[in-house]
């Protein structure tokens, strides 16, 4: 399960198709889900071309990152926070159980209305099932909250400082409120329930490490600066159709 439909996602999604920018990610991916319980799995980590800051788990370890993501990030840490959560989705088989109850739909579709604008538009409503792709990509709170606390130690175990993991939930945040829900941050809340939560519980795992274990964990790495310096030179995402 999940090659399939990861096949479906690389023709109904813009792939960014940069060796850069992906083997940068799927260095950092796979330092990190090589020493989870699932280290076994063939994993494979993909960028989407789009500004939405998404991200997406398939069962079988196919991990999609989106741009939007990558362009929010400061340093590895912080992307490292959202790629040991997904990976902890694998891990946790949670998007198993989702397509399980997704028999029959679509699901590269699916997908790509839940990481992109790409559904808001009116052309594609006549096409999905809009209420049905809906309830695909949502996670509950209590998913939420295990894969974060999993992506926590995922990274911790990498050698990686889970702080990123609160700066970047606080930056969305930040960013969230001031765009009043209609920026490019919308489509992470809607998919990603609860975030205020989640960060006080991101607070109370840090607060539980002691400083100098903390500090020896790395935050950044020279491959970070040089794949946000080579994303600034590609050529702008394409505008997802919107209403
Ligand atoms: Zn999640």
């Amino acid at each position: 399960m999940g090659q399939q439909e990861a096949q479906q996602v690389s023709t109904q999604l813009p792939m960014l198709q940069d060796a850069e920018v992906n083997n940068y990610v799927n260095q950092l991916g796979q330092r990190i889900a090589k020493l989870t319980s699932r280290g076994d799995l063939d994993w494979h980590f993909a960028v989407v071309n789009t500004d939405v800051v998404n991200a997406f788990a398939l069962p079988g370890g196919y991990v999609y990152v989106n741009r939007g993501v990558l362009e929010h990030t400061s340093n590895m840490s912080e992307l490292a926070g959202v790629m040991g959560h997904e990976i902890e989705h694998v891990v946790l088989r949670h998007s198993v159980k989702q397509m399980e109850q997704q028999q029959g739909a679509n699901v590269g579709l699916s997908i790509a209305c839940a990481l992109t604008n790409v559904c808001n538009s009116q052309v594609t409503q006549t096409v999905v099932n809009v209420g049905a792709t809906a309830v695909f990509a949502r996670f509950s709170r209590e998913d939420e909250v295990q894969a974060d606390e999993g992506g926590f130690q995922n990274d911790v175990r990498a050698g990686i400082n889970p702080t990123g993991m609160l700066t970047f939930f606080q930056k969305l945040l930040a960013e969230e409120q001031a765009a009043g829900g209609t920026g490019n941050t919308a489509s992470w809340f809607a998919d990603h329930p609860g975030t205020t939560d989640r960060i006080a519980d991101i607070q109370r795992m840090l607060s539980q490490m002691s400083k100098s274990d903390l500090a020896k964990l790395q935050t950044d790495d020279q491959g970070f600066e040089s794949m946000k310096r080579r994303l600034a030179q590609l050529p702008a995402a394409p505008k997802a159709a919107t209403k």
